[in-house]
């Protein structure tokens, strides 16, 4: 369905790329959110990306807030980031034997995030997911494994299941392709709710080989753990001989220059990394204590390998962003955040539309809600109606907001006051047009 709400912005590049995408590829799209189903419209086939801004097929000029789904701390193309890509490529693209770069990037991880002893590379977050359950598995030799409701691992078999109907019943499969019997060892529960991690200890603790948690939530619009939360996850999974893992893909080196963890202290046994840590080319890891590590091959007897793992030019790039994001680009990211976040409010409050803005550290989202949300349900409860023409309104304005209700907004340090003012004349329309 071609734009309407947007005739002002050209779009026919766009939609004639839509058109042959669809020919080629599922929903023309190589991740299904991109495809603006649950917003309509017509997905924006982008160009170029420049500090603030991406540009589409019909050079539309864009504000981007997605940032590549969290990548880019430090806005498109930074001369930095780019260089060092030029200088890798250059260098060859692949080898498939240990290089520098590998142990560079493992010591900047290891330097930031304390509890992370070693660390394994991997492509991408799901990879180093499914791979932190498979090895939480065989150190501890049980096959139960709890999530949560609204946190997002990525698409790992086991991780696609949703709550059985009682408390403490095991997952069922939440897609075709997925069978009950790789769901029926995960346990699904509501976030930020410890009298059911509790129970759920308590039934069936010594068969929980590990927690994994979005160790601050994104995926469910930004939910904050209550405090004390993770404590109690890690004290609970320590009670019982289980892991804690804390999934820090989304938050790793966005939220504070050690993640999540910087902020909160509180220590997983191992951790899951991508985005940030691979600035904008695929790469990810997880790592953790290292008597876990020890686990894995070739010295341990947990299988996991990779044949682009470490990849040179992806590493490059992740050591490049990492050692750019001084203190001024946390603070930036910060403020950041909170000024977008005072900006929804304001134009949601002079529109009259009841909202919360969530933060997770510097991740911010916009819950149509008169109460805080601080789990799945709360966030589903939401009028996520209202999301579609809040977000068409802001595209047609300049503004490219993530094309779902229940993703966050993820700022850069290079949106800057001329990005703001877009951001601001946008938003009033935007506020009238979700109400
Ligand atoms: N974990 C979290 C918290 C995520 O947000 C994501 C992706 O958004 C993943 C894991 C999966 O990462 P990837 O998309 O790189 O497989």
């Amino acid at each position: 369905v071609p734009d309407s709400s947007t005739s002002a912005q050209p779009v026919a590049r766009s939609q004639g790329l839509f058109d042959r995408a669809n020919g080629v590829t599922p929903g023309g799209v190589n991740s299904p959110v991109r495809a603006f189903h649950s917003v309509g419209g017509t997905p924006r086939f982008m160009v170029r990306g420049a500090g603030a801004y991406l540009w589409d097929a019909d050079d539309n000029r864009y504000v981007d807030l997605v940032s590549s789904w969290g990548p880019m701390i430090l806005g498109h193309a930074h001369p930095a980031v780019v260089d060092a890509v030029r200088t890798s490529a250059a260098a060859g693209l692949s080898f498939g034997t240990p290089t520098e770069g590998e142990i560079l990037l493992a010591e900047e991880i290891i330097h930031r995030v304390d509890p992370v002893e070693q660390v394994r590379l991997v492509n991408s977050g799901t990879e180093a997911t499914m791979s932190a359950i498979r090895l939480a598995r065989g150190v501890t030799g049980r096959n139960k494994i709890v999530k949560f409701a609204g946190c997002y691992h990525g698409h790992v078999d086991a991780l696609l299941a949703a709550a059985g109907s009682g408390l403490a019943t095991l997952g069922i499969s939440s897609t075709p392709g997925v069978s009950d019997v790789q769901t029926a060892d995960t346990i699904v529960l509501p976030y930020n709710d410890l009298s059911a991690l509790r129970a759920v200890f308590a039934e069936h603790g010594r068969d929980i080989a590990c927690v994994i948690t979005e160790a601050a939530a994104g995926n469910m619009g930004a939910v904050a753990p209550l405090p004390g939360f993770n404590a109690e996850l890690r004290t609970l999974c320590h009670a019982s001989g289980a892991l804690l893992i804390m999934d820090e893909v989304m938050t790793g080196f966005r939220v504070s220059s050690a993640g999540w963890y910087g902020l909160e202290g509180v220590a997983g046994d191992l951790y899951t990394f991508g985005k940030v840590m691979s600035g904008g080319l695929p790469a990810a890891a997880f790592g953790g204590r290292a008597d876990v590590m020890a686990a894995l091959a070739p010295v341990g007897p947990v299988y996991q390998a990779g044949t682009l793992s470490g990849n040179p030019v992806a590493v490059a790039a992740g050591l490049a962003t990492l050692r750019t994001a001084d203190a001024s680009v946390y603070a930036r990211l910060d403020a950041n955040a909170r000024r977008l976040g005072d900006l929804f409010a304001d134009a949601l409050t002079g529109a009259g539309v009841p909202h919360q803005i969530g933060y997770a550290g510097n991740l911010v989202s916009i819950f149509f809600s008169e109460s805080p949300v601080t789990d799945f349900a709360g966030a589903q409860a939401a009028e996520t109606w209202r999301f579609p023409a809040f977000f068409r309104s802001l595209l047609a304005a300049g503004v490219y907001a993530p094309p779902s209700a229940f993703e966050a907004f993820f700022v850069s340090a290079a949106l800057d006051d001329a990005a703001f003012d877009i951001i601001a004349a946008a938003l009033p329309a935007a506020a009238t047009a979700a109400a």
